[in-house]
């Protein structure tokens, strides 16, 4: 069996060695899975319920130590890293919620009594990218969980630690051996037989657009249940009429958190001409205030980059091929020099509407910033890209907030914030950002298929 250093992104340094699983201990665990369905799915409702509250708690109970193996494994700032542990847990406790509430309907009929059941699909195969390891784990595998089917799921390799950990307070919560399984490998073996297996009744998949475009035709061949969140470009709109000190004070938080490793960044920021000026000036400081380095230490903004290789990326569209700054750039903040994988937060002022600072996602601590006119340039500039995740629009005027929010094409807006994600609201992509939603009251209807029973009375 191969195995993974696991580096801290902090000092590059080697942390652990993680076995990654074959093909075959894959299937291993989906068979395992797949038993594990036939007496899950008749765990009665509330005691269903009870087991997910018992995993909330010992995910609190162990809240501290995740907190601190993200920390280490993916550089994450300790408050940040203690929030996604805490939602870890919020999310079970909120689909702990659901067996017991996920009602079916009865429809009128003629001659009889008609009723519809929401069943369970069976093995659900999550995929889960570096970014947020432990959220985005949960997202998927706790409603999964909680509409009756097992789940199998893969961390990304460069951050398995958390969800080790996860599974591991899954069985010490008394989830039944086979129900969640966590298996750690590449994606091209581990998460491809997600997408083969036909025991895999459904792929929850997060990552990039490229390798979700392929995991959406592969489960095409069995017509696989897919749900996708993937890249995206958002636009965080200020209008001149907007709290520009806060809206400044606040843009660097909307794109630059977990060093703009973020799905939901607002990387590209679009102000108002007659307000451009003196937006750029109000965020030039709060840029250059941003504490970047120990993630460990409770003072830190943002921590490192997760690799050499992502570092390298984000590089791309600040300098030049022959290594000088690139002319976009406006003004940087500053970053520790060794060890880690460290980059300084950075303004660019792309001229070029084509510039590829404008259309790709970067996802690093890089923002764009240009100009707008009216409503409509605006409107037609946060548009214009294949993306379509979030955004936030900054403005006083009620009115206008909600014709920009109807207006832009993007799953999750929000106005004078850049809040995108609460468990208990729907999360998901508009065009190549995503198909399907996660989160929120809905979301058990996606781990389920509805079957319709006609009883006749005559
Ligand atoms: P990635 O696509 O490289 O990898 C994501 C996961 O897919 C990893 O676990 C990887 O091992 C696996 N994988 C890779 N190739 C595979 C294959 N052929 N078959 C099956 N699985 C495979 O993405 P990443 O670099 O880990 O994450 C960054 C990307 O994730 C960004 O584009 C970001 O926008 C996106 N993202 C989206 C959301 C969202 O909710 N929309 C959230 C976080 C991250």
């Amino acid at each position: 069996m191969s195995t993974f250093t696991v580096l801290n992104p902090a000092t590059g340094e080697a942390i652990r060695e993680v076995a990654l699983a074959d093909t075959a201990a894959t299937d291993r665990a989906i068979e395992r899975a797949a038993r594990a369905f036939e007496s899950w799915r008749d765990v009665a409702p509330a005691d269903r319920a009870r087991l997910l509250r018992r995993f909330a708690t010992a995910v609190d109970a162990d809240l501290e130590h995740l907190a601190q193996l993200e920390v280490a494994n993916s550089g994450h700032t300790i408050g940040n890293a203690r929030g996604e542990a805490g939602n870890v847990r919020d999310v079970l406790t909120y689909y702990s919620a659901a067996p017991e509430r996920h009602l079916g309907q009865q429809i009128p009929v003629a001659g009889g009594v008609n009723i519809t059941f929401h069943e369970p699909l069976g093995v659900v195969g999550v995929i889960v990218p570096w970014n947020f390891p432990m959220p985005i784990a949960g997202w998927g595998f706790a409603p999964a969980l909680a509409a009756g089917n097992t789940v199998v799921l893969k961390p990304a390799e460069l951050t398995p630690m958390t969800a080790i950990r996860l599974g591991e307070l899954a069985l010490e919560a008394g989830i039944p051996e086979g129900v969640f399984t966590v298996i750690p490998g590449k994606g091209s073996v581990v998460g491809d037989r997600f997408v083969t297996h036909p025991a895999v009744r459904k792929v929850v998949f997060t990552g990039s657009t490229g390798v979700g475009k392929r995991i959406m035709a592969g489960c095409s061949e069995q017509v696989k249940r897919v749900t996708l969140e993937l890249g995206g470009k958002s636009a965080n709109i200020v209008f001149a009429d907007a709290d520009l000190e806060k809206a400044a004070a606040s843009a660097p938080g909307g794109v630059f958190d977990n060093a703009g490793q973020d799905c939901c960044a607002r990387s590209r920021i679009l102000v108002q001409r007659s307000a451009y000026d003196r937006f750029l000036s109000l965020l030039e400081p709060a840029v250059k205030n941003v504490r970047v380095g120990d993630p460990a230490d409770e003072a830190t903004d943002m921590g490192p980059l997760i690799s050499a290789g992502q570092r390298e990326t984000v590089s791309s569209f600040v300098y030049d091929v022959g290594g000088g700054l690139s002319a976009e750039v406006a003004f940087q903040g500053t970053a520790p020099q060794d060890g880690g994988f460290w980059f300084p937060p950075t303004v660019l002022t792309p001229t070029d509407p084509g510039a590829r600072s404008l259309r790709e996602e970067i996802f690093g601590p890089v923002v764009a910033v240009v100009p707008f006119e009216d409503e409509a340039d605006a409107l037609r500039i946060a548009n214009d890209s294949v993306f379509g995740l979030s955004g936030s629009i900054w403005t006083t005027d009620v009115g206008r907030a909600l014709r920009v929010s109807r207006g832009v094409q993007a799953g999750n807006l929000s106005v004078n914030s850049h809040a995108s994600v609460r468990y208990s609201t729907p999360f998901g992509g508009y065009k190549q950002s995503g198909l399907g939603r996660e989160l929120g009251p809905d979301a058990l209807d996606s781990f389920t298929e509805v079957k319709n029973v006609f009883i006749a009375t005559e």
